[in-house]
């Protein structure tokens, strides 16, 4: 690896300048947009950003983007999807079975779980970063929730009993929007995952 992590963000759809941006304040992090699988070439880990899932999928299929991150993904590129990325990332989705996905982490998802009256929503949470507790600030917007994981996937955060934040090995998954906060914290665990 170089002196400096690259970390890339898909950049098809939805709100990647602000993943950008807050990569942009860690030390030692190059980031970059990935639009197609030559970027991803460029790249030492990569996050897929809040969006629309069934959006950013098609995206994904219509470059054979799909398969140049499967690929990266399962020979141990750090990958980290939030929100609409965390559905991209799933095995499954609840209540929608055609949906296709990534399959890349063993878990299963309810999308816009949280309801509707409460589409949108901030709420301080705990998520367990490196052995630590840490309170964060959780922007929920339409957000999933796991509602199955497998056996592999440690469970990093829960918000009124609901599994909002996931690791299973190279792949992190979290169903709120750390990159609106200001709070580099989850970035900078996710850069590290790339020498871990
Ligand atoms: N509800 C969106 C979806 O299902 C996700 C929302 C988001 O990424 N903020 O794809």
């Amino acid at each position: 690896m170089n002196d400096r992590a690259r970390v890339g963000v898909l950049a098809l759809q939805g709100d990647f300048a602000a993943h950008i941006k807050t990569l942009s304040s860690i030390p030692n992090v190059t980031a970059s947009e990935v639009r197609t699988p030559d970027d991803l070439k460029n790249v030492d880990a990569l996050i897929l950003p809040g969006g629309e899932s069934t959006t950013i999928i098609k995206l994904l299929q219509r470059i054979d983007l799909d398969s140049a991150i499967t690929q990266r993904v399962s020979t141990g590129m750090p990958v980290f999807g939030t929100c609409a990325g965390m559905i991209v990332l799933a095995n499954e989705v609840e209540e929608a079975p055609n949906q296709p996905t990534l399959k890349l982490l063993d878990i299963g998802v309810a999308r816009n779980a949280f309801g509707r009256q409460i589409d949108s929503f901030e709420a301080d949470l705990t998520v367990s970063l490196n052995n630590s507790v840490e309170t964060i600030r959780g922007v929920f917007i339409r957000a999933p929730y796991a509602t199955r994981i497998g056996p592999n996937v440690e469970v990093l955060g829960i918000f009124n009993d609901k599994i909002v934040a996931v690791r299973d090995k190279n792949v992190l998954a979290i169903a709120f929007h750390p990159e609106l906060t200001g709070d580099t914290s989850i970035h900078s665990y996710f850069v590290n995952m790339i020498t871990s």
